[in-house]
């Protein structure tokens, strides 16, 4: 009795198929024969976003909007009875795609077969890959720092941009800005503060340009700008627009900081038809704007690759020189006036016996080594060469100090003192027996940085000269504020004592105002009785020039060491 309350057969009546058709949580369209959508389920018209009304007026290839020939094909397939299945995108009434997994079922009326089912189920899967690759894109395509698009998506636009050149535009001009002297913020401020700049830099170009163009970060201080233009006109204000905004001061943690930029342009079709020579060139003609002093733009012209391939050539040069160790010291005495002039001091030169040229001077080399880095080993091997030496001669003719020279960029290495340590320690040589001789220019660059490395200099025990002293513009406090042990009066002046210019006055304050801080005076380049008399009554401490003698192999050297001995 009580089963008469359960429905136990299969229902006959079609519309109680509707419940199951309608409640379905796949989203299912009956096609007819032609593929027009006769009926929809709720969850259809979820997906899709239309109303039942709407669907049934549409085609389903309007929503499998590029699977047409999948449609096609299941249509006839399920003429045979055959299912299939696929994935395809569905567009959504609001234009927006959706990723699903589509099945097709024969409708099979009695015995004939005509039109389908399509049961369709959103692919998650796929939708959220899709949402990572969207994420891998930005993560791809935007420099992290920066928040510009990055190198690829510059090149990729780059080369979109060639493709449409042709006829649509006049040119296009690449402008490829580097940051000057980026290095030295970077030691000075710190990685932090340094990228910092970056941003700041970043955001000024993106606001200058605006939709003239597009910035990209090529990577650490390299930036570009790729703008259609009209004519070189437009270029060369771009340029000029792009320097003064880049060198308007920057506060950053509440100091004022200056930059400025060079820029090298490439503009299509003239200096290149594709994007890696574009690139190339215009890098060459920013090379040429940095070795032209800087804070300038050039644009790239074929004569401009000779001087670069050259240096290029002779960098690949120093670097075999000091593996095959064709460097070699010389070493200038420095002698003190008072005493009957002892040799207190050595000065280590280096030459370069390169094979086919002869023997080098460092003016020959060593700009090539400081802008190409080779400077930091090639200035290793001068400390321990010297080093090593000079603990020979200490042994052998007692206490003397070992005199080098630094440039720009060892004096900006972060572990400069730390190096030098090493090096003395290991040869042996106690650090009181080194005198690090700092350009005078090179020290007021950055005066402050150059303050911090003199004191750390100083605490390891070296001392400290302030070469070519007079050609840069110390003031009074800096020096105090340096606490070096010498000045060396720069040879230009030397070799004017006794002329007709004013260096008598000028070599006569420079020692007045040295003693007065309590530093001790080298006068060098002293060829002549006359300048070594003047320099004596004046009160200089201590000279050095051929006059006594010129820079010598250490052979040469230590005969004289011996004969004064
Ligand atoms: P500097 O430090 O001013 O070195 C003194 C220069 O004056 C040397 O030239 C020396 O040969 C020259 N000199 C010495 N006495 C006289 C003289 O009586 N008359 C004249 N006219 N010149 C004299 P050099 O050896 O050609 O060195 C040139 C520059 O190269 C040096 O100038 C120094 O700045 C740099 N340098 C030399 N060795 C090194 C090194 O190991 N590392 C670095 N970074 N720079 C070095
Ligand atoms: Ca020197
Ligand atoms: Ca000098």
């Amino acid at each position: 009795m009580a089963s008469t309350a359960y429905v136990s057969t299969w229902p006959t009546d079609p519309r109680a198929f509707e419940s199951l058709f309608e409640a379905t949580p796949s989203a299912i369209f009956a096609l007819d024969r032609a593929g027009r959508i006769v009926g929809a389920n709720a969850a259809a018209s979820v997906l899709t976003g239309y109303s039942r009304d709407e669907l049934t007026a549409l085609d389903i290839s309007q929503l499998a909007l590029e699977s047409v020939a999948f449609v096609t094909e299941a249509l006839a397939a399920a003429e045979k009875r055959e299912a299939s299945a696929a994935e395809m995108d569905f567009q959504r009434k609001d234009s927006s795609l959706v990723p699903v997994q589509v099945t097709t079922i024969p409708i099979v009326d009695g015995k004939h077969a005509g039109g389908v089912f399509f049961r369709v189920e959103e692919a998650q899967y796929l939708t959220e890959m899709r949402r990572t690759r969207a994420h891998m894109r930005t993560l791809a395509y935007y420099d992290s720092l920066t928040g510009l698009p990055n190198r690829i998506f510059f090149q990729e636009r780059l080369r979109d941009a060639l493709e449409h050149a042709p006829g649509q535009l006049p040119c296009v001009a690449l402008l490829f800005l580097d940051v000057d002297r980026f290095k030295d913020i970077n030691d000075t401020l710190g990685h932090a503060l340094g990228d910092r700049f970056l941003q700041l830099i970043g955001e000024r170009l993106v606001l200058l340009v605006k939709n003239r163009g597009i910035v990209a970060r090529l990577g650490g201080d390299e930036f570009v700008v790729l703008a259609p233009c009209a004519g070189d006109g437009e270029v060369h204000e771009l340029a000029e627009e792009l320097l003064a905004t880049a060198d308007q001061p920057y506060r950053i943690e509440g100091y004022e900081q200056f930059i400025t930029t060079s820029i090298g342009i490439s503009v299509y079709p003239d200096h290149g038809r594709n994007d890696q020579a574009l690139i190339k060139n215009a890098d060459i003609a920013m090379y040429h704007a940095k070795e032209q002093g800087r804070n300038a733009y050039f644009f790239y012209d074929e004569a401009l690759e000779a001087p670069i391939r050259s240096r290029l050539a002779q960098e690949k040069q120093l670097r075999l020189a000091l593996k095959r160790d064709e460097f070699v010291l010389q070493y200038q005495p420095i002698v003190q006036i008072a005493d009957g002039n002892p040799i207190v001091a050595l000065e280590a030169l280096v030459r370069w016996n390169h094979p086919s040229e002869g023997m080098l001077g460092p003016d020959a080399f060593i700009p090539a080594a400081e802008a190409s880095g080779l400077i930091v080993p090639l200035g290793e091997w001068v400390q321990k060469t010297g080093a090593v030496q000079m603990r020979e001669w200490q042994k052998r003719f007692g206490f003397l100090v070992l005199a080098i020279n630094i440039s720009a960029r060892q004096f900006h290495q972060r572990d400069l003192c730390e190096r030098l340590v090493e090096i003395v320690n290991s040869a042996g040589l106690p650090p009181q027996a080194i005198e690090v001789e700092i350009t005078e220019s090179m020290a007021l660059f950055d005066a402050e940085h150059a303050i911090e490395t003199i004191h750390g200099l100083k605490r390891i025990g070296a001392q400290i000269a302030i070469d070519d002293f007079g050609t840069g513009h110390s003031s009074l406090n800096y020096l105090r504020r340096f606490d070096a042990d010498h000045i060396k009066i720069d040879r230009s002046f030397v070799a004017g004592i006794g002329g007709p210019g004013s260096d008598d006055g000028i070599v006569k304050a420079i020692i007045a105002m040295g003693h007065s801080l309590g530093l001790k005076i080298i006068a060098e380049g002293v060829e002549m009785p006359e300048q070594y008399e003047f320099l004596r009554t004046q009160g200089c401490d201590l000279v050095q020039g051929n006059l006594f003698a010129p820079p010598m192999d250490p052979l040469q050297l230590e005969k004289l060491l011996a004969a004064r001995a």
